[in-house]
């Protein structure tokens, strides 16, 4: 089987790293492309899991040199995906990457291969709950992310999938499907 590259997105608080993180646990051939961002850790990440921590100028001297298969700005802060690690990966397992509806229409772009998989809340009540429920955040970051919610999910129609996180084994299921090539592209 060839080795995919998915992209999965959908607003913060959806429950997709959850999703993802347990799809890798259980699957020895995919892992998770590591991004590089400028913004802080936070309490619990580690430098080259969550993410690889870069300062400004560490980043920009990456973008300079075409390091990132895409890259975006959120809140003051850049992410951006290291091209040589998907490219080397995708030689022997699948990757996923977990980025925003920016990021990910890039990728597409770039590399129209790519599986695009939106994960969605069965409720926009429901994600709020979640996200404020975060202790790992103000109430301005939150706000922040609140804000762009209803951004995020209009643009749902450019993905090859949507999956709606409503029970979370049955959307790691369909996810699984999707990678495995058993599920049907709307
Ligand atoms: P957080 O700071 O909560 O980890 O991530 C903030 C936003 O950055 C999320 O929407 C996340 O999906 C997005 N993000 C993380 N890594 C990347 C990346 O490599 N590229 C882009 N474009 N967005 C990313």
């Amino acid at each position: 089987m060839k080795h995919k590259l998915m992209v999965v997105s959908g607003p913060s608080g959806v429950g997709k790293g959850t999703i993802v993180k347990t799809l890798i646990k259980r699957r020895s051939d995919v892992v998770e492309s590591v991004s590089c961002t400028t913004r802080a850790p936070r309490e619990g990440e580690t430098h080259g899991k969550e993410y690889f921590f870069l300062t400004k100028a560490e980043f920009l001297e990456r973008l300079e040199k075409q390091d990132f298969l895409e890259y975006d700005e959120h809140f003051g802060n850049y992410y951006g995906t290291p091209i040589s690690f998907v490219e080397e990966t995708l030689k022997t397992k699948s990757v996923i990457l977990e980025i925003d509806v920016v990021g990910a229409l890039n990728v597409k772009k770039r590399l129209p291969e790519a599986v695009l998989v939106m994960i969605v809340p069965p409720s926009i009540e429901e994600l709020k709950r979640r996200l404020e429920g975060r202790e790992t955040e103000t109430a301005e970051q939150i706000q922040n992310r609140l804000s762009r919610l209803e951004y995020e999910l209009s643009q749902k129609e450019k993905y090859d999938f949507v999956v709606v996180n409503d029970e979370l084994e049955r959307a790691i299921s369909e996810v699984e499907g999707i990678l495995d090539g058993s599920a049907c592209k709307k």
